[in-house]
């Protein structure tokens, strides 16, 4: 196939950019559609020339209004504009699809569920960090009380003091002791906090991994829909620039303008009674006269201004 790997002129819609995930064309900025070129269909040598012995030079189509019937090439215009038309309808239905893979939605909440459980890890390792902080004073404290209760103990059962500094090493080893035990109740809390923390930091690591490797196979899955889609997309680019070659350039010019103006749409179609551009029904006389107008002339909605093929 052909390797549609330039970014085409001004006046292009699609850039067809070949790397892999990025057939898919893309969108340009304003446009000034001021060439033959412009349309694409310089843009791809491969494609055969087709109709180029006389077509676009001779397609000469007028502006506004029903133009006056042009014989074949005027015919083969308004075949082709339908066609470009119908190229670049489908490749704005493709961007759209691309745009709104469900695959693209899901790898989305996974990566927000990722981030929300990462922050998570990095919360409870901060907690837990702090904990183990507590920990580490609590014991020494506990270390220093249980020596002072050791040391009035001792004391006191040595009796060799006064009855009065004996009474008073008698007061501070109940409050000594009371402060232990309270402490040690302390410790015994933090290390069940600690517990808990662990707990709670191999479960969001664990479900961090899953995510992960979710996100991997995501990563896969979107890769894969967005390859499908650019591969449909590039097929139309394909017939997009073959029908722009064959479309004469004023016409092209003011196709795209008008596509650009008209959110998308420039070529609509006569359905019953309206306009598909607008929606709006025609008068029986605009009828009558589209409908008399010769094969291949170009008409337009006077309501919307689109040309409007009968
Ligand atoms: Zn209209």
């Amino acid at each position: 196939m052909p390797v549609a790997s330039r970014v085409p002129h001004r006046g292009t819609h699609w850039a067809v950019v070949a790397g892999a995930g990025e057939l898919f064309a893309e969108r340009l900025g304003p446009r000034s559609a001021s060439a033959r070129s412009g349309g694409g269909a310089t843009e791809d040598e491969s494609v055969p020339e087709g109709h180029s012995g006389g077509g676009p030079a001779t397609a000469q189509a007028g502006e506004g209004g029903t133009d006056g019937g042009e014989a074949p090439g005027g015919a083969r215009a308004v075949d082709h504009l339908v066609e470009l038309q119908d190229a670049d309808s489908e490749l704005d239905r493709l961007r759209n699809q691309r745009n709104g893979l469900p695959e693209r939605t899901a790898l989305a909440r996974l990566r927000n569920q990722l981030a929300a459980t990462d922050a998570e890890v990095v919360r409870v390792q901060e907690q837990l960090s702090e904990s183990r902080g507590r920990h580490a004073e609590l014991e020494a404290e506990v270390a220093r009380l249980g020596a002072r209760v050791a040391s009035l103990r001792s004391a006191l059962k040595q009796g060799s003091a006064s009855a009065r500094d004996l009474g008073a090493m008698d007061h501070e080893l109940v409050g000594t002791q009371q402060r232990l035990d309270h402490t040690e109740d302390a410790t015994l809390e933090v290390i069940e906090e600690i517990d808990r923390l662990e707990q709670l930091l191999a479960q969001k690591q664990e479900l961090s991994g899953e995510l992960r490797q979710q996100l991997a196979t995501a990563d896969l899955a979107l890769a894969a829909a967005e390859a499908e889609v650019a591969a449909k997309a590039a097929l139309v680019v394909r017939s997009r620039v073959q029908a722009a070659r064959l479309v004469p350039p004023d016409l092209l010019t003011r196709y795209e303008g008008m596509r650009a103006k008209l959110g998308g749409v420039a070529v609509a179609r006569l359905v019953d009674r309206s306009c598909s551009g607008c929606h709006l029904e025609l008068s029986p006389a605009e009828l009558a006269v589209l409908r008399s107008a010769p094969p291949g002339s170009l008409s337009t909605c006077e309501s919307c201004g689109r040309i409007l093929v009968p």
